[in-house]
Parts: structure tokens; C-alpha cells; sequence
């Protein structure tokens, strides 16, 4: 019989596991797949260092750069190059970021006046953000708090394609207590976004806001599985079913069971919900409500000779209105370090999340041509790419909309009636691998001291 049972290999399972080792604990992590990492996923072809999902650890949130420092990575981690800029589609053409923008709201008044981004009514109606009262607070959307503080056009082209764009999600709907609590906090402590980030504004960190590896993210995972002790993950095992008689009963496909006093799901909702169906129907049906959304990257490694434009930062944003194909897409040579041979340029498309959500019925190939004829038209590139690469990841994407808090009260609730059984991962409480990797690990603690205590 095992401690802990840990139901999936993504970074979730993963840094659990870690945190039940060095607790003394023996977890078992079960994952469906042939391989470890979830939607992290590296590959090296051709010298190309490939990304397939996440690229990036964000600084301001600690617990990725500390798990990596505890792994012995800390001589490893690099950050973005510089120019950091990040560009908007608009009318066609590429437009930088105004400089000193904080989750793409501006804070500095020069380059504010000076960007193309936005008409001048709109200028003046953000400028007002700072007379603008308090709202009520409580849940709502991104789209309801940025139009609500900062009027239609910040909405159209910043919130949309960047704050909603990074969860691949709708605007509308996505939660922006949940996902941006650092603007609601700024808007409730003075009164206004603006004045609130212009009074904490510190300098530029030299660093910028990302770290990365120089093997791609999927270093960390390595590392993590590598200093796990043997056995302690299996692969290509998927877990069925779950049944809770004094013991938990942990169903393989394969027809195998296992025992443990306890188990930690960290599969996503969906996959979560019929798993806890004969344990709690109720808690089932609070994960079966987080929705999911797909999406694909697209990876096109070229020629740079071939390319025109000067590729001088991290990568654009497609707002609705421009929208064909991608929602964005990286420079990913531009971005990090060491990820192109010399002479070459790796680029990265993303398409499909909530606005187009058949992108997966399309055939690999439909999607990597629709993708290039957008990059090349955009970025000015003659020919074809040298590699072209495409990742699927289906229902990969949780979207936390407005409710999600409430839901996840009622679902800590059920789960307080449910001892010994503990769920993390991307769809609950944080969906950024440092806020999955933090809440996985104190959910680690908690299953920790659970079995002590038996
Ligand atoms: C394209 C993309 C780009 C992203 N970019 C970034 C970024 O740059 N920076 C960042 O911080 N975050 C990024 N994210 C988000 C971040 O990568 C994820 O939130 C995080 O990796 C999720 O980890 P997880 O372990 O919760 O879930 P997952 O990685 O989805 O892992 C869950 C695992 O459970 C397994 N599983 C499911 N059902 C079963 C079952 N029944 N039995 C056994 N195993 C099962 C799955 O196979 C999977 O391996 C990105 C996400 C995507 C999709």
C-alpha cells in the first residue's frame, strides 16, 4: 500500500510528489500518458530548442524559480532578451506596447500620448479612470472591469487580446478578481488603477518579468522526475476510477487496483469530475462545470534572411478585430536565448481557445497553413518555413470565469467531508505553473500531515 496516490503527471503531480518526499512521505504518481509533464513539453530538433506549451516562469510569483533553485537549477535559469516588447496587431500593422505598461495598462503619460494604440477619446476617457468611483466590488468579468475603469477601446485592444488572451479565454466571461486580483486590489486601495500603479511603479527589473531554461521548460520536469526517487512515477497509466472504503481504491485501466491512504487528484476538472462521481456526486459536478478550452501551437522554424521584419522583441497580439488565425505569436529566437542555430529563426504561432473553438477538428496540416499565411503576411516572410511543428492540447486550457471562486468554496467545502482525498492542478486555484506548483505543494502538506496523523 501506497501514502499518497497522486492522480496525474503534470506539474501539479509532479511538485506534489516532490513536496510528500521531502515531508517523508512514498507518493505514487500515476500518468495517462507515455510521458511525464502534462502540457509541458520540450523537444530538440535540428538544434531548434522547442517549447511546445509553456515558455515562460513568471518572476513576481516565486514558487517556480524556488522549486527550480531546489532542483539545482539556479545556475540555469535565463532571462528574456532584450528588446522586451511586445507588439498589437492593429489596422495591420505591428504596434509596440506603450513602454512602463503594467499588465498592459500604461503608467507612463509620454508614451501613453504618443501610442497609435488607441483615438484620442479613448485617451481621454482612460485619463478619467482616475475620477472614476469605486465599483461594488465582488466577481465580475475583465471585460466588465477594464470597460467599467477604463472605457471600450482599452477593452478591444489590450484587455481582450492580453489579459483574456493569456488564458486563451473570452473577456466577457473570464474572472477578473480571480485571474488579475493585483488591479482589483489597485482599484480598491486608492480608487483608481492608475494612481494606485503609478505609486507603486519601481524601477524595470533588469531581469524582466520571465525566466526560462535553456532547454526549454520541460528542463524543470526532467530535473523533478530525476530526483524523485525510482518508481515514484509511472507512466501510461490511466486511472479509471476511484472508490473510498476505509481506504482508497485507485482503478487502472489496465484492470489493476491500488491502495492508499490517501489521493491527490490533479487531473484537470474535466477529467476529475467522473473520478469523484461515486465518491461525491455533487463535488463531480462542481469540476465538470470548470470549463476548458482548446488550443494549438504552432512552431515555424525559417530562414532569417527571409524574414523582413526586424523581429525586435518578444512577439504581437491579435485583438478580435484584426483576428484571422492567431490569437498571438512569439519570436520565440527574439525572446530566449540559444533556442535557433545560427542564420535561423524560431517562431511560434497560437490559435483555437474560446473564440474559435473547433481550431482541433482541423487537420495538422489546415492548421499550419492557415498559421503561416498569417505569420508571413504579418512578419513579411518569402518562402517556406525549414520545420514546421504542431501541438494539440485539447480541453488543455481551464478558463476561471466569473463564479469560479464561489465554486471553488462550495468544492474546498465537499472536499472538507472527504478526508484523506485533496485536489489541485490548473483548473482550481491558480491556473500559471507558479501558482499551480505553490498550490500543489501546500495541498502536498495538507495530504502530508493527513497521513501522519493516521
Ligand atoms: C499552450 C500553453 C501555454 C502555456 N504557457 C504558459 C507559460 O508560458 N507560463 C505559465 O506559467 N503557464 C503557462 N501555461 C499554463 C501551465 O502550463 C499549466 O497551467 C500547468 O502546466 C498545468 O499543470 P497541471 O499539472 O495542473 O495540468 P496538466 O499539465 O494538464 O497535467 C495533468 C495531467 O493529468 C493527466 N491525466 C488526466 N487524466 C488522467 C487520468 N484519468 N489518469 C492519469 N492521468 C491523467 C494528464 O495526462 C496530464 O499529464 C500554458 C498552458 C498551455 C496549454
Amino acid at each position: 500500500m501506497t501514502d499518497v496516490i497522486i492522480v496525474g503527471g503534470g506539474i501539479a503531480g509532479l511538485a506534489a510528489a516532490w513536496e510528500l518526499v521531502a515531508s517523508g512521505r512514498t507518493p505514487l504518481v500515476l500518468e495517462r500518458r507515455a510521458r511525464p509533464g502534462g502540457v509541458i513539453l520540450t523537444e530538440h530538433v535540428d538544434g531548434f530548442v522547442i517549447d511546445a506549451g509553456p515558455d515562460a516562469l513568471l518572476i513576481q510569483k516565486p514558487a517556480a524559480i524556488a522549486l527550480c533553485r531546489e532542483l539545482g537549477l539556479s545556475d540555469r535559469l535565463v532571462p528574456t532578451l532584450r528588446p522586451r516588447t511586445a507588439f498589437v496587431v492593429k489596422h495591420g500593422r505591428l504596434v509596440p506596447l506603450p513602454e512602463a505598461s503594467v499588465l498592459g495598462i500604461p503608467t507612463k503619460m509620454r508614451p501613453f500620448a504618443t501610442t497609435p494604440l488607441f483615438s484620442w477619446g479613448a485617451k481621454v476617457r482612460m485619463l478619467m479612470e482616475t475620477v472614476i468611483p469605486r465599483g461594488p466590488g465582488g466577481d465580475e468579468s475583465i471585460g466588465s472591469f477594464m470597460r467599467r475603469r477604463f472605457g471600450d477601446e482599452m477593452v478591444t485592444w489590450l484587455a481582450e487580446p492580453l489579459l483574456a488572451g493569456i488564458h486563451a479565454g473570452d473577456v466577457e466571461r473570464l474572472s477578473m478578481p480571480t485571474l488579475f486580483p493585483r488591479l482589483v486590489l489597485a482599484e480598491q486601495a486608492t480608487g483608481s488603477v492608475l494612481r494606485s500603479l503609478r505609486s507603486m511603479q519601481a524601477p524595470p527589473a533588469p531581469d524582466g518579468a520571465f525566466l526560462s531554461l535553456p532547454g526549454g521548460i520541460g528542463e524543470m520536469v526532467e530535473a523533478l522526475v530525476a530526483r524523485l526517487p525510482d518508481g515514484t512515477v509511472r507512466c501510461d497509466a490511466l486511472v479509471s476510477a476511484l472508490a473510498h472504503e476505509g481506504q482508497y481504491r485507485v482503478m487502472l485501466a489496465s484492470g489493476e487496483t491500488l491502495e492508499a491512504s490517501a489521493v491527490m487528484l490533479t487531473t484537470p476538472g474535466w477529467a476529475t469530475a467522473p473520478l469523484l462521481e461515486p465518491v461525491d456526486g455533487r463535488a463531480a459536478d462542481l469540476c465538470r462545470e470548470i470549463r476548458s478550452v482548446s488550443s494549438a501551437t504552432v512552431v515555424f522554424a525559417v530562414q532569417r534572411a527571409r524574414v523582413s521584419h526586424p523581429l525586435t522583441g518578444s512577439g504581437f497580439v491579435v485583438p478580435r478585430p484584426e483576428r484571422r488565425t492567431l490569437m498571438a505569436a512569439s519570436f520565440v529566437s527574439s525572446k530566449w536565448p540559444g533556442r535557433a542555430p545560427q542564420g535561423f529563426v524560431l517562431l511560434r504561432g497560437f490559435v483555437g481557445g474560446a473564440g474559435d473553438p473547433h481550431v482541433l477538428e482541423r487537420s495538422d496540416e489546415e492548421i499550419a497553413e492557415a498559421a503561416w499565411e498569417e505569420l508571413s503576411m504579418r512578419l513579411g516572410i518569402q518562402g517556406s518555413p525549414t520545420l514546421t511543428r504542431v501541438y494539440r492540447w485539447a480541453h488543455a486550457t481551464p478558463q476561471h470565469e466569473v463564479g469560479h471562486q464561489a465554486r471553488i468554496a462550495e468544492l474546498d467545502a465537499r472536499l472538507a467531508g472527504l478526508p484523506g482525498l485533496f485536489l489541485t492542478g490548473s483548473s482550481y486555484r491558480g491556473s500559471g505553473i507558479p501558482d499551480v506548483i505553490a498550490d500543489a505543494r501546500l495541498v502536498a502538506t495538507r495530504a502530508a500531515a493527513f497521513v501522519e496523523q493516521r
